[in-house]
């Protein structure tokens, strides 16, 4: 293996530990405790793991947590209500509801009656276009991880030629939008792309976020490059489940200059990310300074 591993883990424990500090500074100096709240419909057991680990590490940086789990048949009006609750609840900073939604809810209905500024996933409509034109947003959390790990990399991504593989508004659209924020030339490929392999072999960096297995090979990467894999995909090998991502480590590894393993890599991130907009969501609030290198 000849490329450097991107510690997503070591650097998302040092992502928490700086809003940690900003917590703590809140606290001392203004009197104000961040809060989140994590709205949960149904019973499923991944989205359950994701919001007791982010509850958990939300109190761990001194945060407010709140966690409000709802019935599988939730009627849309009630959850929209508990978001209007939480909206003019002062102590809340941050709404997350968790996705996927139960099927008889609107997805997008729900997310945009989310406060804007209180939107820490950067799912609101309206962030997506503040995003989209340049304009201070909240950013979707996994690719403003995915931005920070390049950007400690790489200082400047000035130039750099960038592909990303998914088109989807959670990972692929913002990491697209975020790359052009830091002047990269970004090209977006997906499941239409004629030629794939050649697309990605011209790229610097290489930002997967498809979800199918370890689709992506060594023998697509460009010799030096940086591949960030956000594909989380559970898959059963030698009579045992494995977590793996979208590109195929063992391959990729030999050819890149830098690499995000999976697990280890994007992940942490992800939830560092969400206490990083929580903070910085609340400063906003209050019309205080931001913390500084934990947004777009
Ligand atoms: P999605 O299903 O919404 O989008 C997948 C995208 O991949 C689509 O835009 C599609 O066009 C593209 N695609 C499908 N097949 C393709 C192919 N053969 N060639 C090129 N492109 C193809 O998925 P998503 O929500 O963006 O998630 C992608 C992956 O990232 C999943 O594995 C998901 O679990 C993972 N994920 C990880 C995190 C994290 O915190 N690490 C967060 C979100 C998503």
């Amino acid at each position: 293996m000849s490329a450097q591993i991107i510690d997503g883990k070591a650097f998302a424990a040092k992502v928490r530990g700086q809003v940690a500090e900003h917590v703590t500074r809140l606290k001392e100096q203004h009197g104000i405790t961040p809060g989140l709240a994590v709205v949960l419909v149904g019973e499923d057991p991944a989205s359950q793991v994701y919001v007791r680990s982010k509850g958990k590490m939300t109190a761990e940086v001194g945060m407010k947590s709140v966690e409000h789990k709802l019935e599988v048949e939730t009627a849309e009006a009630d959850l929209l209500a508990l978001i209007d609750q939480l909206n003019k609840d002062e102590s809340i900073h941050g709404i997350l509801v968790q996705l996927p939604l139960p099927k008889h809810l609107n997805e997008d209905l729900v997310i945009n009656s989310i406060s804007p500024a209180k939107d820490v996933d950067g799912f609101h409509i309206s962030n997506v276009g503040l995003l989209g034109t340049g304009q201070k947003s909240m950013v979707p959390c996994t690719p403003l991880g995915c931005l920070m790990m390049l950007r400690e990399h790489h200082g400047s991504l000035s130039g750099l030629n960038a592909v990303v593989i998914g088109r989807s508004n959670i990972v692929g659209k913002p990491m697209a939008q975020l790359l052009l924020g830091d002047s990269c030339t970004v090209t977006i490929a997906h499941s239409r792309t004629k030629d794939l392999p050649e697309v990605v072999g011209r790229a610097d960096i290489v930002v997967a976020a498809v979800g199918r297995p370890e689709m992506v090979p060594g023998e697509w990467i460009k010799k030096g490059a940086t591949v960030i894999d956000v594909g989380i995909n559970r898959i059963e090998r030698d009579g045992k489940n494995k977590l793996v991502g979208d590109v195929d480590f063992a391959s990729c590894s030999e050819v890149a200059g830098a690499i995000t393993p999976v697990p280890g890599g994007v992940g942490p991130m992800t939830i560092a990310c969400l206490l990083a907009n929580t903070v910085t969501a609340c400063s906003r609030a209050n019309g205080l300074p931001e913390p500084e290198g934990l947004t777009a």
